[in-house]
């Protein structure tokens, strides 16, 4: 397969999968069961998630590996598996993505804070990032993305734990909200062309955001991410919009039509890889690629 930052680096616009987490939990997952160890107990509901996405055109499967840290396998007990969890997570892809699709490793945040904030120190930090960086690689991971994200100290640990310790092309993706006065900020204060100088200066190959409040916010903030730094490749991974309580569950309501008009939008804005976060599904995929390759 070629290098997927030579596809990039020519212009070349890749898809990504959508929501990971309400697919499993349609598959019989229920609150309190640690998502990441079902890449262990039920490879097939997993292995066909990454199916129907693949069905539906994305070049990047994205591995069910998001809360694989041992932090967050510590609240299940499964701290000491982070090796096996995250090697299954990119075999199981991998086995889908044969060699026509790359497969993503998902690292999500460890919940936890570096000193002074915390008490976690950043050698810690380093060291769950490279165990699950590692493992995922040896799965056979080509790429990880250290995903919604908001401390930046954090981001640069993780990525700097993946660019010392493996091969894999590692992009930086944080969660923004609105501000009062009209900018964007992470729940840490951090601002998406803050987050673009720190990350890429850490070695990210790829800076970008992820979930949030919806895809209109998603292109502003990948407007500001491309001013800052015109010659980074950019990745955005939008909420199928502002989640909405229903009847005690939490609701998505954006359509794919709806995000396929805005994806086209979000590569003018200077998205190289768009996919979708919560509440996206095989559809909004297939419909964002087919706007997006219309033109
Ligand atoms: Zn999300």
């Amino acid at each position: 397969m070629k290098p997927v930052l030579d596809r990039l680096n020519a212009g070349e616009i890749l898809f990504c999968d959508g929501a990971m987490g309400t697919f499993l939990q349609a598959r019989g997952l229920v609150p309190g069961e640690c998502p990441e160890l079902w890449c262990v107990t039920h490879p097939d509901a997993v292995r066909d998630i990454h199916r129907s996405y693949r069905a539906a055109g994305s070049d990047i499967v994205e591995c069910n590996s998001f809360g694989g840290t041992r932090y967050k396998l510590r609240h299940y007990g499964l701290e000491g598996r982070v090796a096996e969890i995250n090697r299954a997570a990119a075999a199981l892809a991998r086995e889908v993505a044969g060699d026509t699709q790359y497969v993503l490793g998902s690292v999500g945040p460890t919940g936890e804070f570096m000193e002074p904030l915390g008490d976690e120190t950043e050698e810690a930090f380093f060291e769950a990032y490279r165990e699950q960086m590692v493992a995922l690689e040896a799965g056979g991971a080509d790429m990880a993305v250290v995903e919604t994200m908001t401390g930046v100290e954090e981001v640069c640990v993780a990525v700097k734990a993946a660019r010392a310790h493996t091969r894999l092309i590692v992009a930086a993706s944080f969660t923004f909200d609105p501000q009062p006065n009209g900018g964007y900020a992470t729940m840490m204060g951090v601002t998406p062309e803050r987050a673009v100088e720190e990350s890429l200066k850490a070695g990210a190959h790829l800076v970008g955001a992820n979930c949030g409040t919806g895809p209109d916010h998603l292109i502003e903030v990948i407007k500001r991410m491309k001013a800052a730094a015109p010659k980074a490749l950019l990745i955005a991974m939008p909420n199928a919009g502002m989640p909405v309580l229903e009847g005690g569950k939490t609701v998505f309501k954006e359509t794919p039509e709806q995000m396929a008009a805005k994806a086209p939008l979000l590569v003018k804005a200077g998205a190289n890889i768009v996919g979708g976060c919560c509440g996206t599904g095989p559809e909004h995929i297939r419909a964002m690629k087919r706007a997006v390759l219309a033109g």
